[in-house]
């Protein structure tokens, strides 16, 4: 059995490119879906796997962790960059959508699942929409509580807001009132039954991730993401000691020694692994057995499209430490039209149901995805009111 090509397949959905990454074999009707979509990259990330693919043609598809060494490592450059990364994901989990075609049997399979009956999903405010996730004011706490409203009408346990503003390295005591107060009106619309994250997008320096963590700490939330950049590691050390509420981040580490670093030093209690970014299926899993030995619980960073979706959830049903699979469903009104999943989602939950087809279990329509092709991502910038940059 022997790959033939490697393609790409760009589709338009609003905010995000999904890439979606087909991999030929010379066996009829053979091939694999993956995904590697990367916001504001697609251009770089599509080359990026023309680049790769020269290292594949004419190999076994189903020797998966050898062509994975050979992405990495080979070409000089190791592949821990965030393109490069991106790339080796999107091919590798083609590759185990493959294996599972071949053997018959989903991917947790092969990797010794399902070890849960279900895995629990998470939404974002609005459901994906992005205007609502990342634009709703944090002066404005009502429309916070009114979307939480929404999130639980929709059939969620658990939902994310992003109610921490960007700020500057230290501000006073206004950003951090505001943020306390949609968490407020967002427990209070909805009780203490249904869990609440925030995500702070990496925005805070340390010590104002500090400040906010400790104002919402008594709010319960489920995690507090990203409080400040993935490069401070002593900042988010720091935090996690200081607050009872887990602290959540690793969606921009690319590379297993990171995440080792990470863990060593305790800087979070949840592991956001991104396994279309870290090296695919095969990298996240080795992340997972590094977490376990820290008892670091996984909640794969998925905003992305349909493919990265199905890999989270295979990855869920194989792994024990796995809590809850981000997802979105409203970013695009034709998201079903161009995919089709092998697993159920039941409307009240929002809980998953085993994929029962092979591999990944996802089909895609490609004249579907062929009307939505390539258009530059939204510019998403930030300036601060004196006019420096900021932190999306
Ligand atoms: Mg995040």
């Amino acid at each position: 059995m022997k790959i033939e090509a490697i393609e790409t397949l760009v589709c338009h959905a609003r905010m995000r490119n999904w890439i979606f990454v087909k991999v030929l074999t010379d066996q009829p009707g053979l091939f694999g879906w993956g995904e590697a979509t990367l916001e504001w990259h697609t251009r770089s990330v599509v080359a990026a796997i023309e680049d790769l693919a020269e290292l594949l043609i004419g190999e076994d598809p189903r020797r998966i962790e050898h062509l994975w060494q050979m992405m990495y490592r080979q070409h000089f450059w190791h592949g821990q960059g965030i393109v490069r990364g991106t790339a080796i994901a999107g091919i590798d989990l083609a590759l185990w959508d493959i294996l599972g075609k071949v053997a018959g049997m989903p991917c947790s399979r092969l990797w010794g699942g399902p070890v849960r009956d279900e895995v629990r999903t998470y939404c974002h405010l609005g459901g994906g929409r992005m205007e609502d996730f990342y634009e709703t004011p944090v002066d404005n706490a009502k429309r916070f509580a009114d979307l939480a409203r929404e999130a639980v009408a929709n059939g969620y346990t658990a939902f994310k807001s992003m109610a921490v503003p960007p700020t500057m390295p230290i501000e006073g005591q206004q950003p951090v009132r505001a943020a306390e107060a949609c968490v407020r009106a967002m427990r209070e619309a909805v009780g203490d039954s249904i869990d609440i994250m925030v995500d702070c997008h990496a925005r805070p320096s340390p010590a104002m991730g500090l400040k906010f963590g400790q104002a919402l700490d008594p709010y319960g939330l489920y995690f507090f993401e990203e409080p400040c950049w993935p490069e401070c590691l002593d900042g988010l050390v720091m935090i996690n000691a200081a607050l009872t509420t887990p602290v959540a981040t690793g969606e921009r580490i690319t590379h297993l020694e990171a995440f080792r670093d990470l863990f060593a030093r305790r800087g979070c209690e949840i592991c956001q692994l991104d396994i279309t970014h870290c090296g695919g299926l095969t990298a996240a899993r080795r992340v997972a057995a590094l977490a376990d030995a820290y008892r670091i619980a996984l909640a794969p960073h998925n905003p992305q499209g349909p493919v990265s979706t199905a890999a989270s959830l295979e990855f869920g049903f194989s792994q024990p430490s796995y809590i809850i699979c981000e997802t979105v469903h409203g970013d695009v009104p034709w998201r079903q039209d161009v995919v089709d999943e092998g697993f159920t989602i039941d409307p009240q939950g929002r809980v998953v149901r085993p994929n029962q087809r092979p591999g990944l279990g996802i089909r895609i329509n490609e004249a579907e995805v062929r009307k939505h092709p390539f258009k530059q991502e939204l510019p998403q910038r930030v300036f601060y009111r004196d006019g420096s940059v900021g932190d999306w």
